[in-house]
């Protein structure tokens, strides 16, 4: 079983998607995998970007006009389920951030500008990341205006793709006000700090960059100012969540089906672990949990691939399905005892995975605040009477 069999999303499956799920099974393999990293436990290299690009899985969600595959937010849950098999989510993370984040700021940018950076993201010649994270709210990553140019100071901690990238999508404070600006990394200034040594999601790399006037043109201004400004990174920022969400739950699955197996074999006391009912009680507490977070992942992605955007709603489940997914490989490891304790243990491996999760995207703590504050707000809209 798998979320793409809940019902809802079993049905929105189109004969491209079922022809992708085919074909990523066969792609995604260990081998590849460990042919693609640096070293055994390190980060892709841009080979392996060129080849995901030479095979069609760049831009799978993008549509058709845009060089994509047409496929939508269920395109990318197809390939998603794909790629967890390997078993490392720094793979998925990486490619949510060329395919969703990076491909949807061109979408919506200036023409010259899409023209000049999609199709080498599409095709795996270029990376991309999103430089987000500034050290503090006290030491924001600046943009002043220069004649034609921008000059940029300042760092990005934890950037996913930092060190691969060509092409840095960076939130800076442009005349006191938030906006996105494309950074080519060849540009004088810009450095790779420190590549992080991760306790998980290793297949992608995490890198401190740092600007240091840092000079391009105005031109590469994606996204600035008011409103628009806002939706935009919403959007862009919802996806991603949505993706981590059910990044998540694959990764849930994987661990039930693994400890219900260990857990009805291994006999403590006369009996299965799993028979024992301090334990019969969790475990079905999980499956359900699963079942809930399927079922949000399914309605999610309808709802994203018919053009709405459930910031709150996406933020939400962004928050249950990572929560409960490391609350489940905590007790998987202790399900397992003394071999949850030690290195390359699936599920401790796993716990490292989701650990991850929780801040990418934003952390669990922003989720519940987003969440909090939409719903919260349309509760009083609703009590006033006001339309949404
Ligand atoms: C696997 C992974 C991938 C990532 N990918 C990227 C990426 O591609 N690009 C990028 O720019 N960044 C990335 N990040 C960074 C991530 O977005 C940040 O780590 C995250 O937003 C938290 O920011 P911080 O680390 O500065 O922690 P802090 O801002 O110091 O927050 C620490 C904790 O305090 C909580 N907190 C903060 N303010 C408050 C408050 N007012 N009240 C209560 N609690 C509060 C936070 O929620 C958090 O739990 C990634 C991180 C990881 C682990």
């Amino acid at each position: 079983m798998s979320v793409l069999e809940n019902g809802n999303l079993a049905a929105l499956l189109t004969p491209a998607h079922h022809a992708l799920r085919a074909r990523a099974r066969d792609f995604f393999t260990d081998a590849r995998l460990a042919g693609w990293r640096e070293s055994a436990n390190g980060p892709l290299t841009g080979r392996a970007w060129r080849e995901l690009g030479e095979a069609g899985y760049l831009g799978v969600s993008l549509p058709t006009e845009f060089g994509g595959a047409g496929l939508g937010v269920l395109g990318s849950l197809v390939l998603g389920e794909a790629v967890s098999r390997l078993g490392d989510v720094g793979l998925p993370l990486g490619m949510h951030v060329q395919n969703e984040v990076a491909c949807q700021w061109l979408v919506d940018a200036d023409p010259a500008l899409r023209a000049e950076f999609l199709p080498r993201l599409l095709d795996g010649r270029l990376v991309a990341c999103q430089a987000d994270t500034d050290p503090s709210a006290d030491e924001p990553t600046t943009a002043v205006r220069d004649g034609d140019d921008l000059v940029i100071n300042g760092a990005k901690l934890f950037v996913i793709n930092g060190a691969v990238a060509g092409l840095c999508f960076t939130r800076v404070l442009l005349d006191g006000s938030p906006a996105i600006v494309a950074v080519d990394k060849d540009r004088p200034g810009l450095r790779v700090a420190e590549v992080y040594d991760k306790l998980g999601t290793r297949s992608a790399d995490s890198a401190r960059l740092e600007f240091t006037d840092v000079r391009v043109p105005a031109t590469r201004i994606v996204s600035s100012g008011g409103v628009g400004r806002h939706l935009r990174w919403n959007r862009v920022m919802t996806l991603l969540r949505f993706l981590i969400a059910a990044d998540a739950a694959l990764v849930h699955r994987r661990l039930l089906d693994r400890i219900t197996r260990y857990a009805g074999e291994r006999a403590l006391g006369g009996r299965p672990l799993a028979a024992w009912p301090v334990n019969s009680h969790a475990l079905a507490r999980f499956r359900a949990d699963l079942e809930l977070a399927e079922a949000g992942v399914a309605r999610a992605c309808a709802r994203l691939d018919s053009g709405s955007w459930p910031v709150p709603e996406v933020a939400a489940l962004k928050w249950f399905c990572v929560e409960r997914a490391c609350a489940l490989a905590a007790a998987c490891c202790d399900l397992e005892g003394g071999a949850g304790y030690m290195w390359g243990n699936p599920s401790l491996r796993d716990l490292a995975q989701l650990r991850g999760l929780r801040m990418a995207g934003g952390s669990q703590t922003t989720m519940l605040t987003i969440t909090n504050h939409s719903f919260a707000a349309r509760a009083e809209w609703d009590t006033a009477g006001v339309a949404r």
